[in-house]
């Protein structure tokens, strides 16, 4: 059998315009790569309603470059589409990140997924997922452009390409992916929904967390026609292989592309910039809002409440409050049941402080234990900051 050949192109310290441009002319040109007339979806990254210069999104000029190109087609029409996480308003991070004045200039779609039809679609060759609700539009489309941007990830140590595409399914079904084995489940979604082209934008990195902080220039853009290629590229500029990162391994073994980088033809004028020696990510994946007296016990805590949480721990640092107790939450809080439990069962207490859980997936503490909880789903920063202010 002949061997696939994998191609992922990276150009650096040009202008973005010449990046993209160069990226699209790598891969063959954009003649290739679309036909006229179609139906084509921008997927960026709009996490949360931040500008690019946090690190968290993806930045409007790669996605107003790349349509000028896409013009060039008479593309039947260009859609612009992504659900922003749980909790977080997708129209307002358009507006935030310049994006909604891009689609207007190009006359582009813009579209909440949130608000699209939601429809089933099967997963035959799913580990753990057989069928998911997806956009409807995504599955309407003749072809869909990824556009992550680089960063490192509390949960899946890196968000790419790959991990993007969450963005593409129902909120609902996010929360299900943390549930049973988000590693999984992305690999399992990445066998259904195959973007045509990915173009990762490594300009302003968040090496610090996905919700962006501590951002570094790498000022490179890169692209590629399979998705687990261009991320495993990609992740190398975080200092992380493919086989470090369980969902790209996980679809690897899915055969959805290479195995590791060594299988890939890199074009590349320069050499791959990567994390500046000090700039471990591991070392730096969550800020430092130190707390001295507060403690948390969490598992598989979804973005959203993490990001709440660290807000109101910012707060908190900046009065210099420090309250005293423990934080549960997460969805698979139960495998660290045995941490916590104790100080109910056998009066034998690992921490004294009285515990309060967080969030819909951890009411069953408070209906468990006599415990203080905190609603929602998700929590509101300005719930806990409350919260946390009177244990202070
Ligand atoms: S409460 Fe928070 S951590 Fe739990 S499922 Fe909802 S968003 Fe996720």
């Amino acid at each position: 059998m002949e061997a696939i050949h994998y191609t992922v192109t990276v150009h650096s310290d040009e202008s973005i315009r010449s990046m993209v441009s160069n990226c699209l002319k790598d891969l063959g040109g954009i003649d290739q790569l679309i036909t006229p007339s179609s139906r084509i979806l921008l997927k960026p990254n709009l996490v949360v309603a931040k500008p690019n210069s946090s690190g968290a999104t993806t930045n409007p000029l790669i996605l107003d470059a790349l349509i000028e190109h896409l013009i060039g087609t008479s593309p039947c029409e260009i859609i612009i589409g992504e659900s922003s996480e749980v909790g977080n308003d997708t129209m307002k991070a358009y507006k935030v990140t310049g994006i909604q004045d891009i689609a207007r200039k190009w006359k582009a779609t813009l579209l909440d997924f949130k608000k699209d039809k939601q429809i089933p679609i099967d997963i035959p060759y799913g580990k753990v997922l057989r069928r998911v609700l997806v956009a409807e539009t995504v599955k309407k489309v003749n072809y869909i452009i990824n556009l992550p941007i680089l960063k490192v990830h509390s949960q899946t140590t890196v968000t790419i390409g790959m991990k993007n595409l969450k963005g593409c399914i129902a909120d609902k079904e996010k929360s299900r992916f943390h549930r049973l084995n988000l590693h999984q489940c992305i690999a399992d979604l990445n066998t259904v929904l195959i973007p045509d082209l990915t173009i990762v934008d490594a300009t302003l990195c968040s090496f610090n967390w996905e919700l962006g902080g501590m951002p570094v220039r790498l000022n490179t853009i890169l692209a590629g026609r399979n998705t687990l290629a261009t991320d495993i590229v990609a992740a190398s500029m975080l200092g992380y292989r493919g086989d470090e990162v369980a969902h790209l391994r996980l679809a690897a073994q899915a055969h959805l592309g290479p195995t590791n980088i060594e299988e890939i033809d890199i074009i590349s004028s320069k050499k791959i910039k990567k994390v500046q020696p000090g700039q471990n990510a591991d070392t730096i994946k969550e800020p430092n809002y130190h707390l001295p007296e507060l403690e948390v016990i969490e598992k598989g805590t979804c973005s959203s409440c993490k990001g709440a949480l660290l807000a109101a721990m910012r707060r908190l640092h900046k009065e210099r409050q420090s309250p005293d107790c423990t934080i549960l939450m997460g969805q698979r809080l139960r495998d660290r049941e045995c941490e916590f439990a104790p100080v109910f069962k056998y009066g034998t207490v690992k921490s004294k402080k009285p515990l309060v859980s967080i969030g819909q997936c951890c009411h069953w503490v408070a209906d468990h234990y006599p415990i203080k909880h905190i609603k929602g789903c998700p929590v509101k920063a300005e719930a806990i900051y409350r919260h946390l202010k009177t244990n202070s």
